[in-house]
Parts: structure tokens; sequence; C-alpha cells
């Protein structure tokens, strides 16, 4: 029978989740701290100096080999909500025109509430009820945590030591990511592969159905950015520029330069697909339960939702 639930966290988990919820005539409601869609598959325009740099700056690219995700892509392409990367020589989809667009385009059709940071969970006679900034939410008949493993613990301790538990067990390596704009090309491969401390670096560019000026990603390896994580942001972005030098030659000097902290980017892998427990009703899904890629949130998303209704 269809109720009510509330999903924290609207990454793709959260979205897929709540897509197969409310198909399904379930009430929806999602709650986000961030003010608008992208979580990890996260995107940003900059204009510096009178250019404009578009820039990937979590998930570069998504892969997909389940048939269920497949047929989701292929529907996306069809909106035109991603595009085939065939540069890469693996089954490489972009999101158009950012990563997030995706993530984005789910949420539309969706009840979602952004900037809302859930502090605390409390299970009431009549339901859930979430806590943030000193006000309520509810009451809902299930929550569900989307949410990467350490916020799911976080919030999970108090009223689920079990799922607390197995979060912990399964803890995201750190990424920090340094976004750079240039005035003018230079010659470089459009991506680079790992060779510490540079995991993966992109002319964002070169992706298709991009816009705008020589704009580059780069990531550092997880033990690079571990090593580093309470580094200063003009410090990391000055060791991965010279880090990029030392890899293409000698660069322009940037006309734009950040750098991001992902504390919990690549999430561990728990293999259970999601989490459910009966009573009270509670589930969890995200990327580390399955393995730390976009189709897995997915899939995961879609797992919990079954079990729910199950
Ligand atoms: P998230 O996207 O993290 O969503 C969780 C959401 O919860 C966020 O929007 C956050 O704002 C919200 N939130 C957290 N706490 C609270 C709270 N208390 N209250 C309310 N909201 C809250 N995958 C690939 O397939 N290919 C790649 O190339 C790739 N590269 C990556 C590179 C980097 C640097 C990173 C960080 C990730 C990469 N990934 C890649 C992994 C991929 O991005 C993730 O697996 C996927 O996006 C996870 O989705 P999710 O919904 O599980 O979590």
């Amino acid at each position: 029978m269809a109720g009510s639930a509330a999903i924290i966290g609207a990454g793709i988990a959260g979205l897929a989740c709540a897509s197969r919820l409310t198909e399904a005539g379930w009430q929806v409601t999602l709650f986000d701290k961030g003010r608008g869609p992208g979580g990890r598959m996260a995107s940003k325009v900059v204009t510096a100096q009178g250019l404009r740099f578009a820039f990937d700056y979590g998930a570069q690219y998504l892969t997909a080999r389940d048939p269920a995700f497949i047929a989701q892509v292929v529907d996306w392409e069809r909106q035109g909500v991603v595009a085939r990367w065939p540069a890469m020589d693996d089954d490489a989809w972009v999101g158009v025109p950012g990563m997030n667009a995706p993530v984005t385009h789910m949420a539309a059709a969706l009840d979602v509430r952004w900037s809302m940071h859930i502090r605390a969970l409390r299970r009431d006679a009549d339901g859930w009820r979430l806590l943030h900034d000193e006000m309520t939410e509810g009451p809902f008949d299930v929550v569900i945590l989307a949410l990467p493993a350490e916020q799911t613990a976080g919030l999970a301790a108090p009223i689920d030591p079990a799922l607390a538990e197995l979060a912990r067990a399964h803890p995201s390596d750190p990424c920090w990511t340094v976004l750079l704009g240039f005035d003018t090309g230079f010659s470089a491969p459009d991506t680079l592969s790992a060779a510490d401390p540079i995991d993966w670096a992109a002319r964002n560019r070169a992706k298709p159905g991009r816009k705008g000026g020589e704009a580059w990603t780069i990531h550092a390896t997880a033990d690079w950015s571990r090593r580093h994580v309470e580094s200063d942001r003009t410090s990391v972005t000055a060791s991965l520029l010279r880090a990029l030098e030392e890899r293409v030659g000698t660069l322009p000097v940037p006309v734009h330069a950040t750098a991001h902290r992902w504390r919990y980017a690549r999430s561990g892998k728990a293999g259970a697909g999601a989490y459910h427990q009966a009573e009270p009703r509670l589930a969890a899904c995200g990327d580390w339960l399955v393995a730390p890629r976009v189709e897995s949130a997915w899939l995961s998303g879609r797992q919990a939702a079954d079990l729910v209704m199950a």
C-alpha cells in the first residue's frame, strides 16, 4: 500500500528512489542541504575576465551496464539530457550541458526541498519527523537515507545502530579537485590517466555539448588527497597545477583557479545493494551500498524503493 516517504539526500540515488516510489503512487518529499541539484554529479559555470568556463567537478562521466540503467540512459539520450563521449574507450556518457543534467532533469519532476540540512530523525507515534534548524517536518511513514556512508552513520546512530555500524565499516576516500580556466588553449591530450598525485585530469570542453573557454578539472589521487585533506585551497591548487605542468609542459597562467575538497568522494563497497529495516520503517541507499559509481547509486536507489514497497 502506498504511503508517505521522506528521502534525505537528492543525489542520483535519492532521486532514483523517489521516482520509483512516486510512479507507484507514494507521496514523496526529498530534502537536500545543497542549494540545487548535483550532489557528487556536480557542475558549475564560472566567469573570469569576461570568459565563461564550464566545469564538471565531481563525477566525470557515467557508464551503463545494467539493463535497467541502460534503458534509463537511452531515454535520457532521447531527451537530450546525456550524450555519448566517444573519445573514451569505455562505454562513457556525460550529462549535457553538464554532469548534473540527469539529476536536474529528475529533480524537476519531484518535490525537492533544497537548502534543508537534516540534523536528526525522531520516531513519534504517528510517524517519522525530521529535524532541521529547530523546525520539524513530518510525519512520514518511511524515511530513506540517500547519503554518503559517513553522513548515513551520523543520522542513523541514535535510531538504528546496525545501519550506522554498516556505514562506518565502509568509509569513503577524499578527493581534492582543482578547477583551472585559461584564456588560451594549449597542446595536451584531452584526458590524462592516473599518475600520482593526479588521478584524472580533463579538458572539459572536449566533452560533448560543452561551450566556453579552456576549462580543466584535475582530481587528485585518494592517497594524495588523504595526506593533504586539511591543506588550504591555495597550496592544493598550486600543487596540482604544478603536477599538470609536469605532465603536459609549461602552461599559461590560469585566469581562474580554485580547489574543492570532497571529504566523502569515492565510497566503499558494502555490496548490500540497499538497506531496509521493517520496524520502525527506515531504509538507506547510495553508492556506498554497491560501488562508487553513478550507475551503482541509481541502482541502489531503485532497490531501496523496491524494498520499501515489498
Ligand atoms: P550524492 O551525490 O553524494 O548525494 C547525496 C546528497 O545528500 C547530496 O546532494 C548532499 O547535499 C545531501 N546531504 C548530505 N547530508 C545531508 C543532510 N544531513 N541533510 C540533507 N541533505 C544532505 N562516478 C562515476 O560513475 N564516474 C566517475 O567518473 C566518477 N567520478 C567521480 C569523481 C569525484 C571527484 C567524485 C566525488 C565522485 C565520482 N564518482 C564517479 C562517483 C559518483 O559521483 C557517485 O557514486 C554518485 O554521484 C553518488 O550518488 P549518491 O546519490 O549516492 O550521493
